[in-house]
């Protein structure tokens, strides 16, 4: 199908993003097209006006700034799987790239655009919870930041505000001796996961761990399990870890998966996680 008749403007400041987001009408920002432009044309939506972002100066790029690293918006997914300051800083985002689905989209997909969209099935809104990570949002009246466990607040839902635009991510590097970890299943490589896990795990000298765990492809949006953290950081084995996930996680089934099945594979994930972390010495 083609897409419906729309406006179309490529404005080249911040301040005319901002206009052209008062204006009436459905107006929608392209950034890296790679979710807007199949659901154009499958007539999901069908907006009067797209303002592409892509001319504006200063929302690419990843750069390590006053003791984080800012990664603007229009970063695509390739450029962070790239990155050898991602991969030094930040390794629980380069093990998560290659799963976003293929090279061709990699390399036009924007990070900010995967963040703005909110899938709960994407890679990135869970590694950015897990991360602990802020979003910086710019509007007509200044920025903003939101911390990931405010932002995403439903399916396709998140804390942005009509005439606001996401521009960068900040993500401070995790402490030292903190170790990620990142699976997924999926039916194949490249496609949306059925459930994943992304961890940014602290460890002790003693080998206890405290990890954000944050779980996706499990509900609306992702999910930090809390109860789960506390009992492995309270010494809690695999088998007691993954009792306890049943109290953190409600998965609704979806067109692949009975929920009750989804469950089964977080655990599985989990499991799998903690004797992974268990036995790297990459501390
Ligand atoms: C075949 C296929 C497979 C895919 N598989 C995966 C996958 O496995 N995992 C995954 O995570 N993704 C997957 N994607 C989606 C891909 O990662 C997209 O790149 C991403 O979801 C959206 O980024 P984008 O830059 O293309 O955004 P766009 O499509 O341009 O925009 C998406 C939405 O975000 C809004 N938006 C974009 N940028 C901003 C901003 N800076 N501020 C505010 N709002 C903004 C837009 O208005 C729009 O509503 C897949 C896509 C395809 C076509």
């Amino acid at each position: 199908m083609k897409a419906p008749d729309f406006a179309y403007a490529r404005p080249t400041v911040l301040s005319e993003v901002f206009d052209l987001l008062d204006g009436d009408g459905d107006v929608r920002l392209l950034a890296g097209g790679q979710s807007l432009v199949p659901s154009l044309n499958m007539r999901l939506s069908a907006p009067s006006l797209l303002v592409d972002i892509n001319r504006l100066p200063g929302l690419s790029g990843i750069e390590a700034r006053d003791g984080v690293v800012r990664i603007g918006a229009l970063t695509r997914h390739g450029e962070i799987a790239r990155s050898a300051l991602i991969a030094e800083r930040l390794p629980l985002l380069a093990m998560a790239a290659p799963h976003i689905a293929h090279a061709a989209i990699r390399n036009r997909g924007t990070f900010g655009g995967s963040i703005a969209l909110a899938d709960p099935a994407a890679e990135w809104p869970a590694c950015c919870l897990a991360l602990g990570a802020t979003m910086v949002v710019a509007s007509r009246a200044g920025e903003r930041r939101v911390a990931a466990g405010d932002f995403f607040t439903g399916l396709f839902a998140t804390a942005l505000r009509r005439g606001e635009v996401l521009v960068a991510i900040e993500i401070a590097s995790p402490p030292a001796g903190s170790v990620a970890h990142f699976s997924e299943l999926a039916r194949r490589r490249g496609d949306y996961a059925i459930v994943g896990l992304a961890a940014q795990v602290a460890r002790a000298e003693d080998g206890a761990m405290d990890p954000r765990l944050a779980f996706f492809g499990v509900g609306d949006r992702p999910v930090l399990a809390e109860a789960t953290r506390r009992v492995i950081a309270g010494g809690g084995g695999i088998a007691d870890a993954q009792a306890t996930l049943g109290r953190d996680l409600a998965p609704t089934g979806d067109a692949e998966c009975a929920g009750a099945t989804k469950l089964h594979l977080a655990r599985v994930l989990l499991g799998r996680a903690m004797a992974a972390l268990r036995t790297r010495g990459d501390a």
